[in-house]
C-alpha cells in the first residue's frame, strides 16, 4: 500500500534535475520555457530540482563531451531509483551537429540508459513537456 502511495506521488509529482553535458545552451532555454507562465509545467506538478539526489528524473541537454562523461555517470549513480533519463534535443540524442567531432563521447545513450529520447534542435516547450508525460508511462 505504502509502495503504491510512493509510485503515485512520484507520477504526480515528478522532480527533475537537469545537466548540460555539452549543448549550446538553446535546449537549456526550452527547458527553462517550459516552466515560464506561458507553458507553466509546474501546474502538472512537475518540479525542476536542484540536486540530483532529489531527482526523479534526468533531463539531460547536449552531445556530452568527454569532459562531460565523469559527471554524466556520478549525476546518473547520485539519482534515487526508480529514475528516468530523458535525452532532450537532436544533439543528446544521436550527437546532432556536434556528431564525429573530436571531443563527443556521446550521444547520451553511449554512456548510460535513456528512457525517453526528445527530438528537435531544439525541441519546443510542448515537445519537452510530452516527453516528461512519456517517460512519466514507464514509472
Ligand atoms: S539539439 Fe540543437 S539546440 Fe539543442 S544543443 Fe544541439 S545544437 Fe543546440
Amino acid at each position: 500500500m505504502f509502495e503504491k502511495l510512493i509510485k503515485l506521488s512520484r507520477k504526480k509529482s515528478p522532480w527533475a534535475f537537469h545537466i548540460n553535458t555539452g549543448s549550446c545552451n538553446n535546449c537549456d532555454i526550452e527547458i527553462i520555457a517550459a516552466l515560464t507562465p506561458r507553458f507553466d509545467v509546474e501546474r502538472f506538478g512537475i518540479l525542476l530540482e536542484g540536486s540530483a539526489r532529489h531527482a526523479d528524473i534526468l533531463l539531460v541537454t547536449g552531445f556530452v563531451s568527454k569532459q562531460s562523461v565523469k559527471r554524466l555517470k556520478r549525476v546518473y549513480e547520485q539519482t534515487p531509483e526508480p529514475k528516468l533519463v530523458v535525452a532532450v534535443g537532436a544533439c543528446a540524442c544521436s550527437g546532432g551537429i556536434f556528431k564525429d567531432s573530436y571531443n563527443m563521447a556521446g550521444p547520451v545513450d553511449k554512456i548510460i540508459p535513456v528512457d525517453v529520447y526528445i527530438g528537435g534542435c531544439p525541441p519546443r516547450p510542448q515537445a519537452i513537456i510530452d516527453g516528461i508525460v512519456a517517460a512519466l508511462e514507464k514509472l
